[in-house]
């Protein structure tokens, strides 16, 4: 900090003010988390110095004999972690190892069966404003009206009219187990690629807190932030079939040199999340998520699909007549951050949405377990009965700064 403060006063105090606010705001945001100072250290160090194109031991530069070691490690623990036969850690993100996937066996047109974006899939499975839905012929698949959750036999046969080249599985805010050989069977049923995007619950596939798809998926694609609580990053995983196509495709294909920073703070994060304290963090998240349902379902929240199995859940908010976009603004005003989100089945626009997603690995990495869930669901109440009236909102700001205080963010970790 004291060089940047030197060097450039006003970003030092952009992240003087962004680390107070992770410090006493309550994070509820699903795909966040706090990475562990090893993880910084990694990530801020010499190696972001290195150019390093091609792969370990078949580098386009030299003196790349020690960002080699970083590079083997990172593999050689994601291998571990997740029993992959290949791995490949140099994708910038979770939309670009979706994309080396796609491009590695799919042509421009072919058609690729995903989750709706406004179901709870992920843009990059085929959003029209992604490269994804420009690209291919996307056919979207929901959740069931009623059960709000995926309907198997009806997937399966929408594949077999569909025809589709391409599974995905996956999603950003889907709160039930997915049951990914059920997702085996359907592609197989039409002889599509099957491609699993775990970027939600790879923490919690690591600590065998959901079922891993790595059986029965072609290819596997997840951040490494998120719960992996990792650094900012993407991966693909896959048999050693498309071992030499997917390394193709990421580089020369998408990126040139990776960043060999990055890659050494997903080595360090893989290392921690081989750990027991990891797995026990990943089971309190889902204890913590469960238990904050069951905490907002007792206060008369509509959850969508009546639960979560994994570390998120979708509040619906129509029955209080509030839309996602005011209702993260009030959240705010009560320190509270969360994010609006597409409920299944939404009329509203996404920018405005009908619903909130909430999510407990941010604040289960802080050491919260259910007693704070208690405190965390009263404070939603206690927003949403009382949006507008600032001497309430401050209350809550103060009680959450509070909590936040008795567990700060990096005394656990
Ligand atoms: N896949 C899923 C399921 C996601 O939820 C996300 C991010 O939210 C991504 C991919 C994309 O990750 P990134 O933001 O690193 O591109």
């Amino acid at each position: 900090m004291s060089y940047i403060s030197e060097t450039d006063p006003d970003i030092a105090r952009a992240l003087e003010l962004e680390a107070e606010r992770q410090d006493y705001k309550l994070n509820l945001i699903a795909s966040e988390n706090y990475t562990s100072r090893a993880v910084m250290e990694a990530q801020g160090s010499i190696m972001t110095n290195k150019y390093a194109e091609g792969y370990s031991g078949k580098r386009y530069y030299g003196g790349c004999e020690f960002v080699d070691i970083a590079e083997d490690l990172a593999i050689e623990r994601a291998k571990e972690i997740f029993g992959a036969e290949h791995v490949n850690v140099q994708p910038h993100s979770g939309s670009g190892a979706n994309m080396a996937v796609y491009f590695s066996v799919l042509n421009p047109g072919d058609k690729i069966m995903a989750m709706d974006l406004s179901h709870g899939g992920h843009l990059s499975h085929g959003s029209p404003v992604s490269f994804s839905g420009k690209l291919y012929d996307i056919v979207p698949y929901g959740v069931a009206e009623e059960t709000e959750e995926l309907d198997y036999d009806a997937l399966e046969e929408m594949a077999k009219k569909e025809k589709p080249r391409m599974i995905v599985t996956g999603a950003s805010a889907y709160s039930r187990t997915i049951d990914f050989k059920r997702f085996r069977e359907i592609a197989d049923s039409v002889d599509a690629y099957l491609l699993a995007d775990v970027a939600h619950i790879a923490g919690l596939i690591a600590a065998g807190e959901h079922p891993s798809p790595v059986p029965y998926a072609d290819f596997v694609t997840t951040t490494t932030h998120k719960t992996m609580r990792g650094p900012r990053g993407g991966m693909v995983m896959c048999c050693e079939e498309y071992a030499k196509s997917v390394d193709k495709t990421v580089f020369p294909g998408l990126q040139g040199g990776p960043l060999m920073h990055i890659i050494a703070a997903k080595a360090v994060a893989f290392k921690e999340a081989l750990s027991d304290k990891f797995k026990q963090d990943q089971k309190q998240t889902v204890k913590n998520a469960k238990a904050l349902c069951a905490n907002l379902i007792d206060r008369d929240f509509d959850i969508v699909a009546g639960g979560t199995d994994n570390h998120l859940m979708l509040i619906n908010l129509n029955k209080y007549d509030l839309t996602g976009k005011e209702t993260e603004t009030y959240m705010s005003n009560g320190g509270i951050v969360i994010n609006k989100n597409t409920i299944p089945f939404e009329t509203r626009g996404p920018f405005i949405t009908s619903g909130l997603r909430a999510g407990t690995p941010a604040v289960t990495t802080r050491g919260m377990k259910e007693a704070q869930m208690e405190d965390v669901a009263n404070f939603i109440e206690t927003v949403i009965h009382n949006p507008k009236d600032q001497p309430v909102l401050d209350q809550v700001n103060a009680d959450v700064q509070q909590l936040c205080s008795d567990f700060p963010i990096y005394k656990h970790l």
